[in-house]
């Protein structure tokens, strides 16, 4: 076999040093260290770094144990004849793949061969992939699965503000909000570093008002929880704001000189009258004028979504109504307060910012933009005209797998999409249908089992790099180790292959800190502007906030602070109504689904659920249901429960418990097979952001099979 063409070279660390970088896992992206080397490698905490200031949650510590693992591929994997993944040679394997790409655009035309990326991936790699795309393969059709994530916040922080940026503040200024509202997150489980800030706003008098259906760790801390009915975040956001006109406790000033379109909200919200909202979302009439007067009374307020709100068909619209509280409130853009976002994935935000996603380029660009486009060709050395237009978003590119859609060929890297993507059997019968899947991994996942090109790639402590955390602090990961023999980096996988496609010219890197400096040119003046930065900066500076437009440039903690990058530099209202759910309860499914994530596992599992640290914690997918509902199934708690929906069936330990609602049933996502929630999500989505209803749909519980029987 062809050695490792490695782009990068090792810094030089003896055997009792250690090396300052980040935890691969969720967004908070806290500070660690690396020391030792193989096995005997070591976690250790990095008090300095601003973020997590030492603090690690239990998927950090134990983050080493995936380097060494024993099931992590060690050579590129073809399907022979038979049927069977056997080994490859890279030559062999790359010069397959690129032969087989061009064979079925050959045969279908350009976009039949799809890309589907990961919010995961480093800056550099969402770059170079969304170049790989455009460039390479001269696809339309490239996304990923920060769809899955981002995608309806983005949308309405666009739209309201001009630009998105998960928080448009730093984490330091949490602790001075003297109100906070979080909807739909639980980062008591999934981030909970991230609470230091949390317990330092309570410290300081403040108070933490929760909206979401269960009484989660993150509820149980707050001092109001709000246990809203799934998919009635517009109707309890628009009720908040009905209360806050109606006791005058609203930014009238701030209004009239940063905003446009209140009058119309103002007539919307009128019909969110208390009674009607407890009747809509289930929070009692009294919780939410107490909470309405928590956020107008407080100088200065913060408003914070997660998933909850986002992942529903109505996400975007929930994620306006959250921000109309905000713009109401005169929060945004004023010290300790804001709206902002909290991003799930570990480069969720610089991931959606440099062109894998269908309809932009890098920099957060548009890809209709024409100032844009002409702005690329020169970075890319191609004529305009060759750099194609809008993809197909994730969803309709996942439908469009197979003959039938016209997507032939897939290539995915860093996603696990069987378990990962909504009404996962039917992912899984369209990536079945295709001519040719190539997964790049570095675990043989769910989605790489199904591949006709597996090719396994380097690790987060195997390469060089950047990430933007959940604040859009750039910040970097470091090269400590080599890659193991027979294993590459992503980016020696797309410049090999983009060498094969006959764009060598375009794909010649000596390093990763090329590809960086050439994003950053990439990036040089759009929304979120790079081109201050470069590796050397951001090891001196612990990251820097975007936008950064020149070496000199301090980089941007806090935005709108003046003025909104929207062409009069005012924030827009929307009014927004509620709606029900694409699926409602009936006699057949009579309760709600809803999903989440739980602290000692991390997105698909395929990391996580190979660590035994972590499996001893949460072994299997456990289901919770209330007392009631589980006595009107004929449940017990610690038995199984099988959830039926209209899409699949799957089971589940359960646990029966009074922290959530009667009508609602929780299981979390990180499982495939059996245990997989996505077999039972719906696929419908968000008309805007194309964000799947993850968050609610009907559902039936009975007891699992092999129980009923006893
Ligand atoms: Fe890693 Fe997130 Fe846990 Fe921090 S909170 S250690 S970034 S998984």
């Amino acid at each position: 076999m062809t050695a490792p063409q490695s782009m990068e070279s090792l810094p030089t660390i003896g055997p009792t040093d250690s090396v300052a970088t980040h935890c691969p896992y969720c967004a908070l992206q806290c500070g660690m260290y690396l020391a030792g080397r193989g096995a005997a490698t070591r976690v250790l905490a990095n008090a300095e770094f601003p973020v997590n200031a030492g603090g690690l949650c239990v998927k950090g510590w134990s983050a080493a144990a995936t380097l060494t693992h024993a099931d992590r591929l060690r050579s590129p994997l073809v399907r022979d004849g038979h049927g069977a993944l056997v080994p490859a040679t890279w030559d062999a394997a790359l010069e397959h793949t690129a032969r087989r790409l061009e064979d079925v655009q050959r045969q279908h035309g350009r976009d039949a061969v799809g890309v589907f990326g990961g919010g995961s991936l480093t800056n550099e790699k969402a770059y170079l992939l969304g170049k790989f795309a455009r460039v390479a393969l001269g696809t339309a059709n490239i996304d990923y699965n920060g769809r899955f994530c981002m995608s309806s916040a983005a949308a309405a922080a666009s739209k309201a503000f001009g630009l998105d940026r998960g928080l448009p503040f730093p984490l330091e200024d949490l602790p001075r909000a003297k109100t906070i509202l979080l909807a739909g997150g639980n980062v008591a489980e999934t981030m909970p570093p991230i609470m230091r800030y949390f317990e330092a706003q309570q410290v300081e008098g403040g108070t933490l008002i929760v909206a979401d259906p269960r009484r989660s760790a993150t509820a149980q801390w707050a001092r109001l929880h709000l246990p809203l009915k799934p998919s009635s975040d517009t109707a309890l956001a628009n009720g908040l704001l009905h209360v806050l006109i109606r006791d005058r406790l609203i930014a009238d000033d701030y209004i009239a000189a940063r905003t446009h379109g209140f009058d119309d909200v103002r007539r919307t919200v009128a019909a969110y009258w208390p009674e009607r909202v407890e009747r809509l979302t289930g929070v009692r009439e009294a919780d939410v004028v107490e909470a309405a007067h928590l956020l107008g009374r407080a100088p200065s307020v913060m408003i914070l979504t997660a998933r909850g709100p986002e992942q529903q068909s109505q996400g975007v619209n929930n994620t306006l109504a959250y921000i109309n509280l905000a713009l109401a409130l005169g929060a945004v853009g004023k010290p300790f307060s804001g709206y902002g976002s909290l991003t799930g994935q570990g480069n969720g935000q610089g991931g959606r910012e440099h062109g894998q996603k269908a309809d932009q380029l890098p920099g957060y660009r548009r890809i209709d933009d024409p100032v844009a486009r002409r702005h690329m060709a020169d970075v890319w050395d191609v004529p305009e005209a060759a750099i194609p237009g809008p993809g197909k978003p994730a969803p309709e590119l996942l439908e469009d797998l197979g003959p039938d859609g016209g997507v032939r060929a897939l290539f995915v890297m860093g996603s696990n999409i069987v378990v990962s993507a909504p009404d996962a059997l039917r992912v899984e019968r369209r990536l079945k249908a295709l001519d040719l899947l190539v997964v790049v991994d570095f675990f043989l996942s769910e989605t790489a089992q199904l591949a006709d090109v597996v090719l396994p790639s380097a690790q987060w402590a195997e390469e060089d790099g950047t990430m933007t955390n959940l604040e859009g602090r750039v910040i970097r990961r470091r090269r400590v180790f080599d890659p193991p023999d027979g294993v590459r980096t992503d980016l020696d996988v797309l410049t090999g292959l983009a060498a094969r496609l006959g764009r060598r010219r375009q794909f010649t890197y000596h390093s990763s800190r090329d590809v960086f400096e050439e994003l950053c040119r990439a990036t040089q003046g759009g929304p979120a502007d790079y081109s201050g930065l470069s590796y050397d900066r951001l090891d001196a500076e612990d990251g820097v906030h975007w936008p950064c437009p020149a070496a000199t440039h301090p980089g941007t903690p806090r935005l709108f602070t003046s003025r909104f990058p929207t062409p009069d530099g005012r924030a827009r209202f929307h009014a927004v109504a509620h709606q029900p759910p694409v699926e409602e309860c009936d006699e057949e499914y009579p309760l709600h689904l809803t999903t989440g994530r739980v602290m000692a596992q991390y997105q698909s599992g395929t990391q996580t659920r190979r660590i035994e640290a972590l499996q001893d914690l949460a072994p299997e997918a456990v289901a919770e249901m209330h007392p009631t509902a589980a006595h009107l199934a004929g449940l017990r708690d610690g038995g199984h429960v099988t959830l039926a929906t209209r899409r699949g069936t799957a089971t589940f330990r359960l646990k029966v418990t009074r922290s959530i609602r009667e009508d609602t049933v929780f299981v979390p996502f990180h499982w495939g097979g059996d245990q997989s929630a996505n077999r039972l999500t719906n696929g419908a989505v968000d008309p805007i952001s194309k964000m799947p209803e993850f968050k609610v749909c009907a559902v039936r519980a009975s007891r699992a099979p092999e129980e009923a029987a006893e």
